[in-house]
């Protein structure tokens, strides 16, 4: 019996699968689940997806329903997809701000078919660089070092960032953080109020105080676009973007221009691009997704942060966490906000709490970095530290930490650059051995160890 009901499902399985041929966990519909009209997908490479709808007996232009999987081994890189049809005209293409992965694709009168695919970013995929890479196991010396996985070693990461620039971020998140020391990152909405709207801009009401604050630098500001209303066409999607990096750039003279994007939840935006033009034009990198919403309205907020943030030192990640507007009666209430803020302050030690924008800098500047050994004896070394992101953007220092063996003493180790420069360093452990950590800027350079007896 049990052989006989695996063998209806074995060939219940064959018959759905030559039903629908394997899309890499594509799903495509039509919009309209009434509609006549069929439509059919095939896999052409990983990253290339042709769609034909036969009308049958339906007029009406169909719209076509795209889900791309966005994680696991087949996932796209939502950022970098435009769709064209036949001739190679890019479409018109409607997502909401924090699922870019989600398409709907209205087919123009008398488009049949369409092409979803990739655009390669310019210079390419990058591959990052592999731990070893990152490492320098010397036997002559004994030194062992590496690129640290977060800045100062630090075993996990967290980010605190706050949607909407409210009032509430000035009059309470801002003091609040500082009372604890912690950095958070503001998604500003920074257009003014717009003509025919109702929307009442509330950055424009606190304009000076959002540019003393992003002078003084203590937090980070990002892009939550110009009015948190979304975008419809090229030209209205990139003044959306574009005005809201540019007003931060203006109140942040002479810093890196990157910042993180969030194009905000319930936002819907039309465009014949790929995300990444916007992400690569105005220096930003997509930070709306794999974030934890501490709004009370999500229920136990407090306890499933300890949580969720405990995971995230267990397996050294980065945690993140978003507020919307802080106190009594509001989306977070005070108490609500400085219990999660203790919560972090407990875990201080392991975390490394910093902003969007220099935690993916450091990422980036770490998957693009390598340690060469140059020379060495039983009393020094000497390396070379090469990384490939751009020095203007990425500006994050990356934290080296140093294994030294039993017969060095710490502080008999000096640290210098190639100028001669002394880089203070940090005692500590590593993997159980004495070991120093100290930052080194994300460039190409030398530098020496030498241990006094
Ligand atoms: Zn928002």
């Amino acid at each position: 019996m049990k052989a006989f009901a695996t063998l209806v499902l074995g060939l219940l399985a064959i018959a759905l699968h030559a039903q629908s041929p394997d899309l890499g966990g594509v799903k495509v519909t039509l919009a309209d689940p009434s509609s006549q009209a069929a439509v059919t997908a095939v896999l052409v490479t990983p990253f290339q997806l042709q769609i034909n709808v036969a009308p049958n007996s339906e007029t009406k232009p169909q719209t076509i329903r795209i889900d791309l999987p966005n994680s696991g081994p087949k996932a796209w890189p939502a950022a970098d997809v435009v769709v064209r049809d036949a001739g190679g005209n890019a479409l018109l293409v409607r997502r909401t701000g924090i699922e870019w992965f989600k398409l709907l694709v209205p087919l123009p009168a008398g488009v049949m078919s369409c092409v979803v695919e990739t655009l390669p970013p310019s210079g390419g995929w990058t591959k990052p660089t592999t731990e070893k890479d990152r490492a320098i196991q010397d036997p002559t010396s004994g030194v062992k070092m590496r690129i640290a996985k977060w800045h100062e070693g630090r075993v996990a990461a967290l980010s605190i960032r706050f949607d909407d620039s409210h009032p509430t971020h000035l009059s309470k998140a801002v003091p609040i953080l500082d009372s604890y020391g912690f950095r958070g990152t503001f998604m500003i909405n920074p257009g003014a109020s717009e003509p025919g709207s109702r929307r009442v801009s509330e950055f424009g009401q606190q304009r000076a105080a959002w540019a003393a604050l992003a002078k003084q630098g203590k937090h980070e500001l990002a892009n939550h676009s110009a009015h948190h209303r979304g975008g419809f066409g090229d030209v209205d999607m990139e003044a959306e973007i574009g005005e809201a990096a540019q007003a931060i750039w203006r109140m942040t003279p002479g810093r890196s221009r990157l910042t993180a994007l969030n194009l905000g939840g319930g936002t819907r935006w039309e465009t014949t691009r790929s995300l990444r033009y916007y992400l690569d034009k105005y220096h930003h990198f997509d930070a709306s997704e794999n974030s934890t919403g501490m709004d009370d309205s999500y229920g136990n907020r407090v306890e499933n942060f300890r949580r969720i943030l405990e995971q995230h030192i267990q397996r050294g990640l980065w945690c993140r966490i978003h507020y919307h507007y802080i106190g009594d009666g509001l989306s977070s209430t005070e108490a609500n906000f400085r219990a999660a803020m203790d919560i972090a302050k407990q875990h201080q030690t392991d975390l490394w709490i910093a902003g969007m924008a220099d935690i993916h800098k450091y990422l980036t500047e770490r998957d693009a970095a390598k340690l060469t050994l140059i020379k060495s004896d039983a009393q020094q070394l000497s390396f070379k530290l090469a990384c490939a992101t751009d020095a203007a953007l990425y500006d994050q220092p990356l934290t080296v930490e140093m294994a030294v063996p039993p017969a060095w003493k710490l502080p008999n180790v000096v640290i210098k650059d190639a100028q001669g420069t002394v880089i203070p360093a940090k005692p500590g452990k590593l993997e159980g051995a004495d070991a120093l950590r100290f930052d080194v800027p994300p460039r190409e350079a030398d530098y020496s160890i030498n241990v006094t007896p």
